[in-house]
């Protein structure tokens, strides 16, 4: 037998000593489990949130162990799941009993009855997640390791307690959960469960997409996405969830023209942008980037590959997939599509940067200019070094040119200086079509750099534009 190791150094938060006690009073055994347990193993900084099993009532602990701390937090109960919750500044706490899990065919939720430590253990997706420390009085801190998950730490393997087949299409998350701590912990997810999730894939279909989104957000909010992003590409799982990006795949060759792969494109401006910000949704911005490429692919004989309209395609597919996968429709999404929409434009006028297309270009990107020239700069991939310099230069100017022309001309969140009523009231007009032409015109102009961005000048410019519609002032 394994000599018993300890860890009363990831028990050092008074909260343990408490639970420990109150446990030892209703005489049920309790442990800290799965996550916490992990992660400090690894040092990965103290996790705030705690997960408790006991052999008994989870709610019955929680209850007692709320009375006897500081100001008597509230206990949230989840009576279908038998779980309680306790939240402080510092701490989430969560408690369920021990349980055994039985799964059906059509859904990931189980069966549930009462059970040991071990069928707990069992339970649990993977050695690294079924990690326990005792919070017994004689065998405090002790690790209940059954799965030798301490070892699949050390080696930085992802494997499931159970046959890997059975895990995974017990509850298909876990093919999720897999590769997403594979790709935060940078673990390696062992060949039997790899080749079980792959064959499993289509099991995915069962899961709400809420908890898909759940899981794209944490690979995409890790150091390297494209680990992640590559897993799910070669297990089929990709396919199901974001078909939108395995259409990227390949590169056709017609009369010795290619294109590049822009699957693995995208992989790699979304890893490039990932070590420049932790915006998430700027990285999702970054993986949809291109998404609009494969539906306008066309070749022609004196152009070669083109890809014409990608970007508006893009942004209206990024909405019907935020829709499908139930991310938000809100002003995330629509920074989201603004990013894909001008994904190009900086490139565009990178070649000769002229103050009316940097004006333009402030002017439709708003307060997100800075983000799409970060998206710009990540989506360089070429690997000719001379050129890769060269476009960072010149990406450099359209930079330094933007904040020159805002300085001098105040184009970002653009205030036309002569509003509509005002047109309305030089003109006596009721509202009509007369003036939004007459605002669009001033715009126009204003951009154009043909009068500059004051009250003065867009005043005479409205006149005259009145009087060429036949307008008199009143
Ligand atoms: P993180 O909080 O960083 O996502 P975690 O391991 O704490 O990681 P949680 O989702 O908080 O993950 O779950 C807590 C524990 O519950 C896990 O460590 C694992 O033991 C168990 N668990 C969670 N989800 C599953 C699942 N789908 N199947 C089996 N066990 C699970
Ligand atoms: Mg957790």
């Amino acid at each position: 037998m394994q000599e018993a190791q300890f860890c009363t150094k990831a028990l050092e938060h008074p909260i343990f000593k408490t639970i420990s006690e109150v446990s030892n009073n209703l005489g049920m055994d309790s442990y800290v489990i799965g996550g916490y347990v992990r992660d400090h193993l690894l040092n990965r900084g103290e996790s705030k949130d705690i997960d408790i099993v006991t052999v008994g009532s989870g709610i019955q602990l929680a209850k007692e162990v709320a009375n006897r701390l500081p100001g008597q937090p509230k206990v949230s109960i989840f009576k279908n799941y038998g779980t309680a919750m306790i939240s402080t500044d510092s701490i989430e706490l969560e408690f369920v009993g021990a349980r055994k899990e039985s799964y059906r065919m059509e859904s990931r939720n189980p069966a549930v009855e009462n059970g040991t430590l071990e069928d707990d253990q069992n339970r649990r997706d993977f050695t690294i997640n079924a990690l326990a420390l005792s919070l017994q009085k004689e065998s405090y801190g002790a690790l209940l390791d059954p799965f030798k998950g301490l070892d699949d730490l050390k080696n930085k393997i992802i494997r499931t307690p159970m046959e890997p087949d059975l895990t995974y299409s017990d509850d298909p998350l876990r093919m999720l959960r897999a590769i997403r701590f594979s790709t935060q912990l940078n673990f390696k997810i062992e060949s039997d469960s790899l080749d079980a999730i792959t064959r499993n894939a289509d099991r995915i279909k069962i899961i709400s997409k809420e908890r898909i989104s759940d899981e794209l957000h944490k690979i995409l909010a890790a150091n390297k996405p494209s680990s992640g992003l590559t897993l799910l590409e070669k297990t089929n799982l990709l396919e199901i969830i974001l078909p939108e990006l395995t259409s990227l795949k390949g590169v056709e060759d017609i009369e010795g023209q290619r294109h590049k792969d822009n699957f693995w494109h995208t992989l790699e401006v979304v890893d490039n942008i990932s070590k420049t910000t932790d915006d998430l949704w700027l990285r999702w911005a970054a993986l949809l980037h291109d998404i609009g490429k494969a539906p306008t692919k066309k070749f022609d004989t004196n152009q070669g590959w083109t890809f014409h309209g990608h970007e508006f395609l893009g942004s209206k597919m990024v909405y019907r997939l935020f829709k499908r996968l139930k991310l938000p429709l809100n002003d995330r999404m629509k920074f989201v599509q603004k990013m894909v929409l001008l994904s190009s434009r900086p490139i565009v006028i990178a070649t000769e940067v002229t103050d009316s297309a940097v004006r333009r270009l402030i002017f439709d990107a708003g307060d997100h200019i800075d983000e799409l020239m970060t998206l710009c700069e990540a989506d360089i991939t070429t690997k000719n070094p001379n050129k890769q310099k060269k476009y960072l230069e010149n990406f450099k100017i359209v930079r330094e040119k933007i904040i020159e022309v805002e300085e001098r001309d105040h184009i970002r969140n653009f205030q036309p200086p002569v509003t509509g009523e005002m047109i309305m009231e030089t003109f006596g007009l009721k509202p009509s079509r007369e003036i939004g032409v007459i605002k669009d015109a001033i715009k126009e102009a204003i951009l154009e750099g043909t009068i500059k961005n004051d009250f003065k000048e867009a005043y005479q410019f409205m006149l005259q534009q009145g009087e060429q519609l036949g307008l008199k002032k009143k």
